[in-house]
């Protein structure tokens, strides 16, 4: 079985073409903050799903969550490991047009830091089971991902969302269609005009 490598994010700009879709290419370097940023995008792609993403060794470990994240301790949601994206893929909020890969609606849902306890976030990835305090600006609680063992096949990694901790209360229908970057919902945003952006 094939693991998705360290910091390649060759799989990430090979499936899109910078010059039609306005998500960043990786080719800039960004700063980061001394705490590792966590940032979880609404998708409204063919499937409506959450984008979990954490930094690690300067990109954006990523998993897709079909459904939501969940609130109750012990519920669990399938994440399927994704390619890494660029840092600066967590302020991307917008429209991904027709015809590009995961064309759809972006939403910034959540946004923060986060704490692995026990080791390195690097240790607990390598290992298939990272503890995470997330301290978001809707999620300031615990989750755990896990990978499931025996069920890769090349290129898709299935792990598992839990929520660890105490349980949380269940955001409002507001708060659950709000972006923390622009306060927009997703009907808001699909509606918005295009950013510009200039390809060369
Ligand atoms: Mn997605």
């Amino acid at each position: 079985m094939k693991r998705i490598s360290a910091k390649n994010l060759a799989a990430y700009q090979a499936k899109r073409k910078f010059d039609h879709t306005p998500e960043p290419s990786g080719k800039k370097k960004t700063g980061h903050a001394k705490r590792p940023l966590f940032v979880i995008q609404k998708h409204a792609a063919s499937r409506l799903h959450y984008d979990f993403r954490l930094e690690m060794d300067g990109v954006l470990k990523s998993w897709a969550v079909p459904k939501d994240i969940p609130t109750e301790r012990g519920q669990k949601r399938l994440a399927m490991r994704v390619e890494d994206h660029p840092l600066d893929y967590a302020k991307f909020e917008g429209i991904i047009p027709k015809g590009n890969y995961g064309a759809g609606t972006v939403m910034v849902w959540d946004k923060g830091t986060y704490v692995v306890s026990g080791e390195s976030p690097q240790e607990a990835l390598k290992r298939g089971k990272i503890e995470l305090h997330l301290e978001g600006k809707k999620l300031k609680s615990d989750w755990t991902l896990v990978r499931m063992r025996g069920l890769s096949e090349p290129g898709k990694e299935p792990w598992l969302l839990i929520k660890t901790g105490n349980s949380i209360s269940a955001l409002s229908a507001r708060a659950a269609d709000r972006s923390v970057l622009s306060a927009r919902g997703m009907k808001r945003i699909a509606g918005s005009q295009p950013r510009s952006w200039n390809p060369k």
